[in-house]
């Protein structure tokens, strides 16, 4: 294939690389996507779904927020595709004393930083919105309108629509290379040599790898491997995704009655021959305390469980910005909490990399925060 030129290339088909693709493309750039296997195959495509501002760390709410704005427009962006998103109420109870003093901090953290998405409820409010659940609680954290989407079918959405909006979308496409010459970047793949004025490397769990490649800096990115477990069809009890604070748990009922738990718990993956593990006793311990919240999922029995490839920075906050050289850009890092996020950070590297200031700072997923 002989050389191709583009003005923006983008590295990695997941939610961060094809909401960038999306937001550039609809704006008019000349944008290329390049996926080494296929559209949603890794994280975005096969995670929990969980679309929440709950729980955050402070220093990420401004862009969660940001992008929750974009996800209850979705509709205007992405079309049918927005059908996938379930909103509904988010809430992590406590279930002891230790949780609620834990819980009740967090909301007075949260209050004097001026957020007011995520409020403190007591037991009453839970159980009268929670009838089946089967134990008392020590209060909870709740945000309203958060909820859970079909993860791969949004990732398509942005996709697809983007491809609408005229982005090219190269899959079975590795990167191998990337070299700066003059204000160009010459990149070299599977499919042939591509050149570009600005890369943005959204790369998931081998993002560190790419950023060697263009000798950027070194980044303490790591991979894990999270992990869920989908039951059979049991009756409808749980209008809501919940978790319980200070333990890991997800849990969420599909509109098929199956409960999806998992979350926080994760194993081994090995990104270089893209395999990631399943530990069953640590998902029967996610099993076990979802049981206790809801006896009935004690009854059902688990039909599949998966995991997925995550890349995690140290202060499990994600890398967003500007790299060492000029016309390369980063979104990756998302340590277990990318999905929710990824259309406000397709939004902000799309205005990076048109020069545009983002709606909100990036200050906090600065690119050389790891380097002395
Ligand atoms: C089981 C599980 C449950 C999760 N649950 C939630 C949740 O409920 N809510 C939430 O917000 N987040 C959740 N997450 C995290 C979320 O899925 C991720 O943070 C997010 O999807 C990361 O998106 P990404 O685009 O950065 O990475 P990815 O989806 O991994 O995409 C990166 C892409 O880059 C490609 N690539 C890599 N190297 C190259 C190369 N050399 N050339 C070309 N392409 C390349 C890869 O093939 C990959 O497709 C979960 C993750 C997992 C695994």
């Amino acid at each position: 294939m002989s050389l191709q030129s583009n003005k923006i290339l983008i590295i990695g088909g997941g939610i961060q690389g094809c909401a960038t693709a999306y937001f550039l493309a609809k704006r008019g750039q000349n944008v290329t996507l390049i996926e080494k296997d296929r559209i949603g195959r890794h994280a975005s495509g096969v995670n929990a779904g969980g679309v929440r501002r709950l729980g955050r760390d402070v220093l990420e709410i401004p862009l969660s927020l940001a992008a929750m704005d974009i996800w209850q427009n979705l509709y205007q962006e992405i079309g049918e595709y927005a059908k996938d998103f379930h909103p509904c109420f988010y809430l992590k109870v406590a279930v002891d004393e230790a949780g609620r003093e834990i819980g009740l901090m967090r909301a007075e953290d949260l209050s004097r930083a001026g957020f007011t998405h995520e409020v403190w409820v007591e037991d009453d409010h839970i159980q009268a919105r929670l009838p089946h659940l089967s134990t008392p609680t020590h209060g909870g954290l709740l945000v309203e309108g958060d909820g859970w989407a079909t993860p791969w079918r949004i990732v398509q959405g942005f996709a697809n629509v983007a491809k609408k909006h005229g982005a090219k979308i190269i899959e079975d496409c590795r990167v191998t290379s990337l070299t700066k010459f003059q204000d160009f970047w010459q990149i070299q793949t599977a499919k042939g040599l591509f050149e570009a004025e600005s890369v943005v490397n959204c790369a998931g769990a081998w993002a560190a790898g790419i950023a060697r490649l263009a000798d950027d800096h070194i980044f303490p990115l790591e991979a894990y491997a999270p992990m869920l477990v989908v039951t059979d069809k049991r009756p409808k009890i749980l209008p809501a995704v919940m978790g319980v604070v200070a333990h890991t748990l997800s849990l969420k009922q599909l509109e098929t009655g199956q409960f999806v738990i998992g979350g926080g718990v994760r194993s081994k993956a090995s990104p270089s021959i893209n395999q990631s593990d399943v530990l069953l006793p640590k998902l029967s311990s996610s099993m076990k305390l979802a049981s206790k919240l809801f006896s009935e999922i004690g009854n059902a029995q688990v039909v599949r469980c998966w995991s997925g490839i995550e890349g995690y920075m140290p202060d499990n906050l994600p890398i967003i910005g500007r790299g060492r050289q000029n016309g390369l850009f980063h979104g990756f890092g998302f340590s277990a909490h990318g999905f929710q996020l990824g259309p406000g950070v397709g939004e902000a590297l799309a205005d990076l990399v048109m020069g545009q200031q983002p709606r909100i700072s990036l200050e906090a997923f600065r690119p050389d925060r790891f380097v002395n």
